[in-house]
This record gives structure tokens, sequence and C-alpha cells, in this order.
């Protein structure tokens, strides 16, 4: 490891997202390794979008403190500079290289901590809307913790006025049928993505690849208009033809596409586990809550090492470093070797 000379050439990537990277990192005073997610330019005013997502997530990431939800150390806004730091414990990969590595040894240990992290983050009364498994990482214990909480909402009370889907941008291929056609949606939303989530693990390939999604929302919002309608067409739908949709989804079974696809998902608990989650009825599927008391999670045990506690001290540490010197160089950024 060198330390930064202030050029991001050869720094050592974790990850990158729509919005800037994730690096590498040591603070100087404690000596911890963490992730720092840097966004660029946020604070530039003509483009407010980023700038808003990264405020979300420090804002809901100091509301919820949970095990398999990724601990935030510290949000970082230099004095000079147009760019915003957030430092997170660090993990070892996230969920969709550990699938393509094939590296994922318990997916029911995995399954039943996102399960936990959803029923914690629901019962707050908040929506992650992005479950997909780049958002989920895997620390060196095996334990998975749920991240990227730039897109998360308030759930929708029944009054609310409907929110139209163009607003959300989760990646259309774990996302629930309802929100193609933009009607209410509520928690139930994560849950279907999470039962994408389950079934990727097992086949060891996503369950709707890119392509199905496109058909997906042809087979929803064509089964209701009869005809298969262009993506334009679907998300210019009045909000009357979107509510006419939505009830007819709600009556929909699985979908044939789907439940072939399910055919290779042979433990037939870990099956009527992610079928509980895949039900076109947002009402029909399970809670977070209830997948917990399910068998296929039932038995599911946690291991806290000791080690967990003092790697926390250390964290706090750091994090108090951070809060009495922002404006200095704190990190060592460690480079590619
Ligand atoms: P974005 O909003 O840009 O998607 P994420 O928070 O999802 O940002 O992070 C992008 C990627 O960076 C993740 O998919 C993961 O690969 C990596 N990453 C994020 N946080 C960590 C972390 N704490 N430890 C290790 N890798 C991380
Ligand atoms: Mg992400």
């Amino acid at each position: 490891t060198v330390e930064d000379e202030g050029s991001q050439q050869g720094v050592h990537l974790l990850g990158a997202g729509a919005y800037g990277e994730v690096i590498l990192v040591q603070s100087k005073s404690s000596k911890c390794t963490m992730a720092l997610k840097c966004c660029f330019d946020c604070l530039i005013p003509d483009d407010p979008t980023a700038l808003k997502r990264m405020y979300r997530e420090i804002a809901v990431l100091r509301q919820v403190r949970h095990k398999n939800i990724v601990s935030l150390q510290d949000a970082v806004l230099p004095k000079t500079g147009c760019h915003l730091y957030l430092a997170f414990e660090l993990a070892l990969h996230d969920l969709e290289h550990a699938i393509r590595y094939n590296l994922v040894e318990e997916p029911r240990r995995v399954s039943c901590n996102i399960a936990r992290a959803l029923s914690f983050l629901h019962a707050t009364g908040l929506i992650h809307r992005d479950v997909k498994p780049s958002n989920i990482l895997l620390d060196k214990d095996g334990r998975a913790k749920l991240c990227d909480f730039g897109f998360v909402r308030r759930s929708c009370l029944r009054d609310d006025p409907p929110r139209a889907f163009t607003e959300y941008v989760g990646m259309r291929w774990y996302r629930a049928p309802e929100l193609f056609v933009g009607t209410f949606y509520n928690q139930s939303i994560d849950v279907w993505s999470y039962g994408c989530v389950v079934a990727e693990m097992v086949l060891g390939r996503p369950l709707i690849s890119g392509i199905d999604g496109e058909e997906q929302l042809g087979l929803i919002v064509g089964l209701c208009l009869g005809r298969h309608p262009s993506r334009f067409e679907a998300e210019s739908l009045g909000v009357s033809e979107r509510n006419h949709i939505a009830g007819v989804v709600r009556t929909v079974p699985l979908g044939p596409t789907l439940d072939k696809k399910l055919n290779g998902v042979t433990d037939s608990q870990c099956l009527e586990f992610v079928r509980s989650c895949l039900k076109f009825g947002p009402a029909e599927r399970s809670t977070a809550e209830e997948l917990l008391r399910n068998r296929f999670l039932a038995g599911c045990q946690e291991v806290w090492s000791l080690q967990n506690g003092q790697e926390l001290q250390g964290r706090s540490l750091v994090a108090r470093a951070f809060r009495t010197s922002p404006d200095k160089d704190v990190w060592t950024v460690f480079k590619e070797i």
C-alpha cells in the first residue's frame, strides 16, 4: 500500500456505481480499513440528483443501525471542492460478484441475513426499493448486509397519491410487477426483489434477465391491454388505465415464464419460500417478518465472534477522528498492486 498523492489512478476500486466510486482506504489515525464511497462533483448546483441521493443515504443510515445493514462510519464534506465522501465498514465483496464466481457458501444464511435487514427496515416504515445482488455485501465471515440506501422511501400510506413508476429507478429485472404499471406500492416490492435474489443465488444466474424484464413488462401490461405494448406506451399510461391494469395484475397467477424458470430450484423448501415472495399480488406476498418464520430460514443461527466488538471499538475511534478533522487528509488510499 502507498499513500495517495491526490491522484485517483490505480486506487483499489471496490465498486463503481451511478454516482461515483467506492475505494479501499485506511484511516491514518486508527489504521482501520474501510470502504469510501466517493461522490464526485455532486455539490454542483445544476445536478441536485446525486446530492439528494447521497443525503438520503446519510439520513437513513444514521437512523437505522442493524447488524445486517452496512454501517456508515462517517460522512465528510470537505470545505473546498465539490465532492462528498461516505466511509463504510469494509466488506469482502458484493453478492453479484459472489454469485458470478460461485463463492456463495451458505445461500440460506445470506437469505436469512437479508430477510432480517428487510424486516427491520420495513418495521421502521421504510422501503429500500433497490434490492439486488450488487446492493448486498458479504463480509469476511460470510455475513450479509444490505447497502446502497440512496433510493429509500417512506412507505406509502393508503391515502397517499399513487407514485408514478417513472420516479422509480431500481433495476428493471428485480422490479415487482406493480411497479411496471405505476400504482400504489408498499414494502412488498422489496420482498419481490428479494425473492429474485434468493432464486439467483440458488440458480447461479439471474432469475429474470434484462431481456426477460422487458418480457415481463409485456406479459403484465399485455395481459391487461390485450396486446403487447411498447415500453414507451406502457410508461405513458394514464392513472385510470394504470389502476385498471393494477387491478388485473393482482389476480394474475405467477407468469408461466417465471414458473418455468423456477424449475431449476430443486430444493422444495427453497422453492416454496421463493414462490411466497414472487406472488403477482402484493398482498399475497409474504411479509419480511413472515419470511423469517418460514421453514426455509428456521434454524438459521447467527454467529457473532468477539472480534466483532473489537472491530466496532476501532471504528468509533475512526469516526471521532473524522469528525474532528474533516478537512485534513485522514485516509490512506490503497493502490492496486
Ligand atoms: P451505488 O449507489 O453507486 O450503486 P453502492 O453503495 O451500491 O453504490 O456501492 C457500489 C459498489 O461498491 C457495490 O456494489 C459494492 O461492489 C461496492 N461496495 C459498496 N460498499 C462497500 C463496502 N462497504 N465494502 C466493500 N465494497 C463495497
Ligand atoms: Mg448499488
